[in-house]
């Protein structure tokens, strides 16, 4: 397959990601921040996913990664085409759910509220799930051994690190509410972990 579909797929991809985010984004801003959790860790991993994001961008681009290209075949990108498309499915859906308690690193905002409905009530993460289900749309997509699986390496880096410290801000901020709901929910997929 010519791999301009990858190319067409990624970059259209990483544009509706933006286009969903940004207005959450900005409502998110307008809420202060009560309490942060933001050290030298997530900021290292943040610029790890931000540069993550944008290498399938360059390798679509310029031919920067050409070196280590392989052929595209219908079967992987078609399945990544599947991937990358629930992935942003529930990646609106989680953002929608979460509204203004939603922040890109550890945080509790003013007013803060513990969303247990909607997307939330099966899982308690699943905007990294909807983040990995893209990362491994974007590995099938693009044919590169370095921007296919970059963004998949960067999440998967960023959410090892964060789970645990996040459930302990939840825990901590929430007590038994957040206690109960870990009770009833699954981490990243359901009724499994
Ligand atoms: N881990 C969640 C949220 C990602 S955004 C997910 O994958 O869907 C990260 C921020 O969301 C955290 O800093 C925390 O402030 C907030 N958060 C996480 N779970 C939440 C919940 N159930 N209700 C409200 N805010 C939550």
């Amino acid at each position: 397959m010519n791999p301009w579909f990858g190319k067409a797929i990624i970059i259209a991809s990483s544009i509706v990601m933006v286009i969903i985010r940004a207005p959450h984004g900005q409502r998110s801003r307008g809420v202060k921040v009560a309490r942060s959790r933001r050290g030298a860790l997530e900021i290292v991993l943040l610029t790890i996913a931000w540069l993550a994001f944008f290498a399938p961008l360059v390798w679509a681009a310029a031919p920067v990664f050409a070196f280590a290209d392989y052929p595209l075949h219908p079967v992987p990108f078609l399945a990544g085409v599947a991937c990358l498309a629930v992935g942003l499915w529930l990646f609106a859906r989680s953002h929608t759910d979460l509204g203004t308690n939603w922040s890109i690193t550890l945080e509790i905002r003013e007013k803060h509220e513990l969303v247990t409905k909607g997307i939330y009530r099966k899982l308690r993460h699943p905007m990294y799930a909807a983040l990995l289900l893209y990362s491994l749309g974007q590995i099938l997509v693009v044919p590169n051994w370095i921007a296919g699986p970059s963004y998949g390496v960067a999440m998967a880096l960023l959410f090892a690190f964060r789970l645990g410290p996040e459930e302990r801000m939840m825990l901590e901020e929430f007590g038994k509410d957040y206690e109960e709901y870990r009770g009833r929910s699954k981490r990243l997929v359901p009724g499994v972990w």
